[in-house]
């Protein structure tokens, strides 16, 4: 096992990751932006490490000095979390090629499954489902408009580097595709640094709906679920449940069977979502994260297995220890994404926070770095806490939210509970009939 863990990561990820490691005991590096001296995983590390000035890019993207502060510290591995250098295959290759392990798949594997072309072509290989377009990357609006012809209109171009919903286009028409295209390949350009685009037909009212999976060194692979994230906004995941409204139990076994196999037979390893759009009782492949995700903690709430805690012994070498017959599913759970935004504009708010007070009880778990006095800076992500509920009914588990979210006291900054609060007290939202639009149409009404 290893020793030190250096995190390279900040907010409420990397204090998910310094609590698996604390009940490891191991020791953790927290490495942090000058921005982030006062956040609460820094002061829990055994020891941090500036690595640089505010922006991103200087400091959780600066490959060169996080392997420094691995190196000066002696850490034997570095968890990457999510987003910044999570994905990045380059990374993976200089931290192994520093002798130290990278917690998460091989460089090959994340190269291989964050080009969307090439990780669709894998799934097909594999015997996943696929959403219908492009075989490969689209030159031209010309091309584009032959594809779309075939596939049938409407389609979405999407960037092939993509991720966190950017760089994609809906096209309704041919008349719509030269405009559609040109942004699509824009957007991409100036998100990813990389213009390629394809093609894919839009599905218009799909669930999202992903699988859990957890993949050892030895050839052993488990599913723990699904987890619906149709509630969006701009693309981006708001409130997350598990198990899904929409599957029942044969269906949720066929689809795990399936992307069990599927990594089987692509040697994935360590811990990934296999992301799914789901429409008229069909599953079509989306992407692969090949990460530990913000909303891995409704899964750890009804299988009561620790995903980072496996993620890092699989990564240390340790075999998974348990086959698929050993996992139960207890219940259900949801999690509330609090973001400091504006709950009507959602714009980011920074700012100081006055009260801090977080729900608790039976099944009550809050996943953030806040506390009283705290200041959220401009400079990230907009997201403060999770809220994350377990029961043993769904019914139960909206009860426990609202009760939950009442007693969250955050001053000082805008939040998105009072957004939260009208989802889950919508009739249809009860009624588990919601699909990837539901929510943009609910805050139009
Ligand atoms: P990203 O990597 O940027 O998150 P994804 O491919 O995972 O992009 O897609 C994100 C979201 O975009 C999906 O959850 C869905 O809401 C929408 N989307 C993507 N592809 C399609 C499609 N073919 N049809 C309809 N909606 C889509």
């Amino acid at each position: 096992m290893f020793e030190k863990v250096l995190i390279a990561n900040r907010g409420e990820i990397a204090l998910r990751i310094h609590r698996a490691c604390r009940e490891m005991g191991i020791k953790t590096v927290a490495v942090h932006s000058t921005a982030d001296a006062d956040a609460m995983h820094v002061k829990l590390a055994d020891e941090a490490v500036c690595i640089g000035p505010a922006a991103a890019k200087d400091s959780y993207l600066n490959k060169a000095a996080i392997i420094s502060a691995a190196v000066m510290t002696g850490a034997d591995a570095i968890h990457p979390g999510y987003g910044f250098l999570s994905e990045n295959a380059e990374f993976a290759e200089m931290v192994e090629a520093h002798g130290i392990t990278f917690i998460g798949p091989s460089p090959e594997m994340i190269r291989l499954l964050g080009d969307k072309i090439s990780a669709k072509k894998m799934a097909l290989d594999a015997g996943l489902p696929v959403v219908p377009g492009s075989d490969g990357a689209v030159q031209s609006v010309a091309e584009a408009q032959e594809i779309a012809e075939k596939i049938g209109y409407p389609v979405i171009i999407k960037a092939t580097a993509g991720g966190g919903g950017k760089g994609m286009k809906i096209a309704r028409s041919a008349d719509e595709m030269q405009e559609a295209f040109e942004l699509a390949q824009k957007e991409a350009l100036n998100a990813f640094g990389n213009d390629s685009v394809y093609l894919e037909k839009y599905l218009e009212n799909p669930r999202h709906i992903e699988v859990q999976v957890l993949a050892d060194n030895y050839g052993h692979v488990v599913h723990l679920g699904e987890r619906d994230c149709s509630l969006q906004r701009n693309h981006q995941k708001v409130l997350e449940e598990t198990p899904s409204p929409a599957l029942n139990p044969e269906q949720r076994q066929q689809i795990g069977e399936i992307v069990v196999n599927a990594m089987k037979k692509i040697g994935y390893t360590n811990v990934g979502t296999v992301e799914f759009l789901y429409e008229n009782g069909q599953f079509y492949f989306l992407e692969m994260n090949t990460r530990v995700q913000v909303e891995h903690p409704i899964t750890e709430a009804v299988t009561g297995i620790d995903i980072v805690r496996d993620q890092i012994r699989i990564s240390s070498g340790a075999a998974l220890g348990y086959e698929q017959a050993d996992i139960r599913f207890n219940g259900y759970a949801m999690d509330c994404r609090i973001n400091a935004e504006d709950p009507n504009t959602f714009i980011p708010r920074a700012g100081t926070i006055g009260q801090w007070h977080t729900p608790g009880g039976l099944d009550v778990r809050v996943d953030s770095e806040m506390y009283a006095g705290y200041t959220v800076p401009p400079n990230y992500d907009s997201l403060i806490a999770k809220l994350i509920v377990h029961g043993r009914t769904r019914n139960g588990v909206l009860m426990r939210l609202r009760r939950s979210l009442e007693e969250f006291v955050i001053e000082g900054i805008p939040t998105t509970i009072p957004l939260h609060q009208r989802i889950i007290s919508d009739p249809e939202f009860i009624d588990g009939q919601y699909n990837i639009h539901w929510l943009e149409k609910f805050l139009r009404k």
